[in-house]
């Protein structure tokens, strides 16, 4: 079993000590003790190639695991064509310069279902994710990259954990990215004991088969809700908010899942990547006794 632990973007401390550069991030990771990082692209794509290679270069170095959050606004569930096409350039460009990065994975949004009914746009969105991986597939960008769509937080979101595996099963290059704190907010704090994981992992298993399992990206922060889903993330001393990663932690070790996990929390996303580890180490060990 392997479980890799990461931040969502840079820790305020890492500034606070005087670096500018995410290209020193890698190192700074390391030296706390991560081993990923997920960089974001996500109110817009504008990293030079040439940063993306030395931010990559560094990983490597430090054997730091990237992936890439490609942009907020991607939309596959339109019905207009002309806001599928973008999508689907957004998915090339952050595509693009992952390979560049030596970023193996690129999360998205699959999009919303705010204007039309759910199923129409969801038939959309599998549609444009259709047209996406084709036109990735003619710019060479297979196997460095792999897609991975995000279970989504709010009712008018497009991204329930049924639709994720619906859409994983278009094509061997793509997998699921669980954003459990989405997952409990989706459904008014759903996650609150083993068994509430389990499922979770259970339904994994019986829609993408046990390769899902042993390649999983995922994202964990505490969540606020309203009827609506997802209100804002916290950090994990906020602890008024769940889910709780203890009982995760116990169903990654249970299941033996190879996963990646980035931590969402706000400003401290390191610091708080570092203490799921702890958690999660605390629990392997408390197996070994
Ligand atoms: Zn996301």
């Amino acid at each position: 079993m392997t479980v890799e632990f990461g931040p969502s973007g840079n820790s305020q401390s890492f500034y606070d000590e005087g670096y500018k550069s995410s290209i020193d991030y890698p190192m700074w990771l390391k030296r706390v003790g991560l081993d990923a990082y997920e960089y974001s692209f996500g109110r817009g794509i504008n990293l030079k190639e040439e940063t993306a290679f030395k931010i990559g270069e560094n990983a490597k170095r430090f054997n730091i695991k990237l992936s890439i959050h490609a942009p907020y606004y991607i939309n596959f569930g339109s019905l207009d064509d002309d806001t599928i096409n973008k999508s689907i350039d957004y998915l090339r460009k952050s595509s693009k310069l992952a390979k560049i990065m030596g970023a193996d994975r690129v999360v998205f949004h699959p999009g919303s279902c705010a204007k039309i009914d759910r199923k129409t746009a969801f038939e959309r969105c599998k549609y444009g994710v259709s047209k996406a991986i084709e036109t990735l597939y003619k710019e060479d960008l297979f196997p460095y990259v792999i897609i991975c769509p995000e279970t989504m937080g709010k009712q008018n979101q497009l991204g329930t954990l049924d639709e994720i595996i619906e859409l994983c099963n278009i094509d061997y290059n793509l997998i699921p990215t669980i954003d459990f704190g989405h997952i409990h907010a989706l459904g008014r704090g759903a996650l609150n004991s083993i068994s509430d994981f389990e499922y979770i992992f259970d339904k994994l298993f019986s829609g993408l088969g046990e390769k899902c399992l042993k390649k999983l990206h995922c994202h964990f922060s505490r969540i606020e809700y309203t009827d609506a889903g997802e209100k804002k993330h916290w950090s994990l001393s906020d602890t008024d908010y769940g889910p709780e990663f203890s009982l995760l932690a116990k169903v990654l070790i249970k299941k033996d899942v190879y996963a990646r996990i980035i931590c969402e929390s706000r400003e401290n996303m390191a610091e708080d990547a570092l203490e799921l580890k702890r958690i999660f180490q605390m629990e392997l060990n408390s197996l070994k006794i």
